[in-house]
């Protein structure tokens, strides 16, 4: 079985569409890494996860990875608190018992929490598969775009990785 590292945040939940909606009516700039982790910091998650919507049936589609016996499968998110790592956990628990879920501290490369080499990394941000890549993991995007070529191979459903292995 390959491990299977899945990315929550743009890929099992679209918290990053809520989010940013919340930036924009804060007026809060983007490009400001200091406000932007004061944001994700101050936040309440736990709220957050109770209005964000679920991307493409992400977790029916996980269900299915698991029943495809064909992935050691765990949940890799970066996050800004220990409360959203708490939040996260919490919620995901909601859905599974016996997932791993793994939450990285922001600062710290998902290369450098778990073995990449060899390892399925799917997320929607390129710049982790980059560096996941560079460790000889293999990289796949989540994107609700297909059309753009992203430099990954691209899939805007999660089960759709049961077939691609
Ligand atoms: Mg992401």
């Amino acid at each position: 079985m390959k491990n299977l590292y899945i990315d929550f945040d743009g890929v099992i939940m679209d918290t990053i569409g809520v989010t940013y909606d919340m930036l924009d009516r804060l007026e809060v700039d983007r490009k400001d890494p200091d406000k932007m982790k004061e944001f994700y910091s101050n936040l309440n998650w736990k709220q957050l996860l109770t209005l964000t919507p679920i991307i493409n049936d992400g977790f029916n589609c996980l269900k299915k990875i698991f029943n495809s016996n064909k992935f050691n499968v765990a949940i890799l998110t970066h996050v800004n608190s220990l409360d959203e790592a708490v939040a996260k956990i919490n919620h995901i628990r909601k859905y599974f018992k016996d997932i791993t879920i793994i939450p990285v501290p922001r600062e710290i490369s998902k290369t450098k929490i778990c073995l990449s080499k060899d390892a399925i990394l799917i997320d929607d941000y390129s710049g982790n598969l980059k560096e996941w890549e560079s460790e000889g993991g293999i990289g796949i995007q989540f994107s609700r775009d297909l059309t753009k070529d992203k430099g990954f191979p691209v899939i805007d459903k999660l089960d759709k990785i049961i077939d691609m292995f």
